[in-house]
Parts: C-alpha cells; structure tokens; sequence
C-alpha cells in the first residue's frame, strides 16, 4: 500500500479518537519508533513529548520490552484465566500488589483504564451490597475529573467536558464537590474540603464509594492538588463507611515522582486502578487492586463471587510485558530522572507565563503543564509542532508535555521550546 493509498483509505473508513466522519481531521502516517523519537514513513522525525498518552515511559522499541514480548510470544501469546493461570500474570500481580500501598492485596486483571474502572465500581456496589447496605449504590466524585469513556466510567467524569448532556438518558447520575482548589505545593485550606464534607454528610447514605484521581486531574484539565485533600478525604470516608477509590490510571508508575500519586498524600485507598503506563507502552492491560477487607467481603456474600471476568483478562504478552516494564523501571534511577526532567520543565516553561496569551503554568513531576486563556486550535497547532518535529498534542485549553522518562536535555529543550512558542500563538 502507498502512503497515499493508506492516507485516503484511513480518511474514507477509519475512526481516530474524539473525531468525525465527515470533517476528519489530519493524520501522519508513522513507520516506526524508537527512544524519544517517532518516525514518520516520509523520513521525518518527531521527538515525543506525550508517551503516547503516558504509555511508553521508557521510549518506544526499548529492547528490554521488545525481548520480553518476544520471548512470551514463543510460549504462548494467550490463553483463557478461567480455569488456567500462568507466570506471566502472577508474577505481575505479585509486582503490583507488593509496590502499591499495603492494604491493597487481591489484584483484578482487565483489558484497559475504562474496564478497570467499571471493575472497581463493581467491586464498591457488591461490597456494599454484601455488607447489608445495598442503599449506598450511588457514587460521589469531582468535577474536572476523567475516568474513561465507558458508561459508568463516563457518569463520574466532568459533566460538562464528560459529555454528560449527549448520553443523559442512559447515564446514571452521581453526585460531584467541586475540583480541589488548593495547588500542589501551596499552603493547605482546611476549607478546601468543606463542599465535599457536606455532600457526604447528606448524602452518605446512599453513598457506595468516591471516586478520584488522587493529586493530578489528568485529561479533565491537567490539574495538581494538594495532598491534604486526599488525607481528609480518606477520614470522611472511613467515617461514613464509603469506600475510597483512587484512579492512578494516569499518574502511576512514577509520572508525579513517586510509584503511585498515593505517596504524595501516603493514604491507601480501598480499591485503586491502574493502566495506561503499567506495560510501558506495549500493549493494553489495566488492573484493580482491592484490599482483602473488600475482596473478602465481596467473596463471602451471595452469590459468592466477583461478578466480572474479561476474555482476555490476564493476557500472557500483556502481562509480561508489564513485568519487563515495572522490573525496568525499578533498575533505573527513575526518580533522578523524573526530578531533573522537572526542574528543566519548571526552568523552561515558566517563561511563558508572561505572555499575554497565558493563564497559567505548572509542573509536577514529569509533567509540564502551560494553560493558555483561550482554547487552542488544534489542528493549526499539530502541524506547527510537526514542522518544529516534535509530537505534541494540546486540548482545551491546555499545552502539555508528558515525555518519556530516557529523555535527554537537549531533546526537552526542544519540547519545550515548541510548547512555548506555540502559546504565544494561541489567539
Ligand atoms: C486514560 C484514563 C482512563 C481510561 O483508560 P483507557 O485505557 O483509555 O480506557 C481512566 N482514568 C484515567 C485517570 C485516565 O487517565
């Protein structure tokens, strides 16, 4: 197939995310990707700045990976986890259960961010359910929230930016506090927590569990708050006998500095989710870890058993992807690299927050944040990054860099160099 063949036969019969049909907007076809840099089938050549939505921490084709996926694809590339277990998905669980915060214990394997979060609110309904509160089956979040874009997923993102509107029939309808205000790394506002008590104290009834990306909003507006909320939070919950989940989809496995974004606030929640980055970048796999409290719970009451079950739960190559990923993580200084990868964003970033164009920057981690005052035109902003040959993707009205974890100075500098001038291009 030429490249143009391809090109017509995508914009013809392809559905890419968040688009139309009829008014598809430009892709660019990629041949290949290695480290920091995506390579396009013309020869051009992007450094990364997205991970691949906060996948591939390590770079792409890292060897380590790639002969990990390789040696599991001679042994088996799947076989069905009712009935059968194999090493690959035991010893990840073995993994994740050891590096997550103590409590959390019995690990659900599942395809992606979205099932896991089905999954753990599963999990929070049968566990109230099985201890006789059958009336706490609603849910409680905040807004500027992003859970993922299954329907119950969907019913605990932001309502507005969540699409509430469109699917209001079918959607069922939680309850949501406003979005933390206090910054990470500001001083703490006992009233920060106040709306979010009060929906509680009148709602804790009906109440099952709350739902929250703990210390960083990711796609619901790239927002970091501050670790106290999380620590109020988790005493109202216990006090209320709702239970606390925390979604690390996007921030775990080392994005804010620490393992999991927990750390920051060192409370354990009840149930967690996990994705996205947890094979590097290889392949789908999510999990949902749940305390032994909840799982035993669950497991004791009629009908016995946790009512869920993927056809590709516990995927060999998934999973041994994701050993090789974690184990690789763990080898390398991750967390030297994610602070100077910080302070060079922190340095290098903050420049734009005298332009007129800008409302805000910020930075936490590997994570590079600039919030312009208006939204940004997407398309024109891709092919000026394109040409600059760099790979960042902005929305709303957010600029940010999320590279991998091996990038160098100099390729960052040129990151953020592009993010920058493109802010001042944002009318
Ligand atoms: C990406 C994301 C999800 C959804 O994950 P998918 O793999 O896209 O289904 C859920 N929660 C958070 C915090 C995410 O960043």
């Amino acid at each position: 197939m030429s490249v143009d063949d391809l090109l017509r036969f995508d914009r013809d019969h392809v559905w890419h995310p968040y688009t139309s049909t009829t008014r598809p907007l430009p892709v660019y076809p990629v041949a290949s990707a290695s480290g920091v840099r995506i390579r396009l089938t013309d020869g051009q050549e992007l450094i990364d700045g997205m991970s691949s939505w906060w996948c591939a921490i390590h770079g792409y084709s890292h060897p380590a990976l790639v002969q990990a996926l390789a040696a599991q694809a001679e042994r088996m590339a799947h076989v069905m986890f009712g009935g059968l277990t194999h090493e690959p998905a035991v010893a990840l669980s073995r993994l994740l259960a050891e590096l997550t915060p103590a409590p959390l214990d019995k690990v659900f394997l599942c395809d992606s961010g979205s099932v896991s979060v089905e999954v753990a609110l599963k999990m929070a309904l049968q566990y109230q359910s099985a201890v006789d509160r059958p009336e706490k089956h609603r849910l409680v979040t905040v807004r500027g929230g992003y859970h993922g874009d299954t329907f119950h997923a969907m019913s605990v993102c932001d309502p507005v930016t969540g699409m509430h509107t469109l699917f209001e029939r079918a959607l069922p309808r939680q309850l949501f506090a406003p979005r933390p205000e206090c910054r990470f790394g500001a001083a703490w506002n006992e009233d920060d927590l106040a709306p979010m008590a009060r929906l509680l104290a009148s709602h804790h009834h009906e109440t099952a569990a709350v739902i929250i990306e703990p210390i960083v909003q990711g796609a619901g507006g790239m927002w970091f708050y501050h670790p106290e909320y999380l620590r109020g939070l988790r005493r109202l919950c216990d006090h209320y006998q709702v239970l606390l989940i925390f979604d690390e989809i996007a921030t775990g496995f080392g994005r804010t500095g620490t393992l999991f974004a927990a750390g920051h606030a060192e409370v354990a929640p009840d149930i967690m989710c996990l994705g996205k980055a947890i094979t590097g970048g290889t392949m789908t796999l999510a999990a949902t870890l749940a305390t032994t409290a909840v799982a035993t719970a669950i497991s004791e009451a009629e009908p016995g058993v946790f009512m869920h079950g993927p056809t590709f739960m516990g995927n060999p190559l998934a999973c041994a992807a994701a050993c090789a990923s974690i184990q690789l993580l763990l080898n390398t200084p991750w967390q030297d690299r994610i602070a100077a990868i910080s302070r060079q964003l922190q340095a290098e970033l903050e420049p734009a927050r005298s332009l007129a164009t800008v409302a805000d920057v910020r930075v936490l981690g590997a994570i590079g944040v600039i919030e312009t005052r208006n939204p940004v035109n997407m398309a024109a902003l891709q092919e000026f990054f394109v040409k600059q040959g760099v790979w960042i993707r902005p929305f709303g009205r957010l600029l940010y860099l999320m590279p991998p974890y091996i990038i160098g100075p100099e390729d960052l500098s040129r990151l953020t160099d592009a993010a920058v001038r493109a802010a001042a291009m944002v009318h």
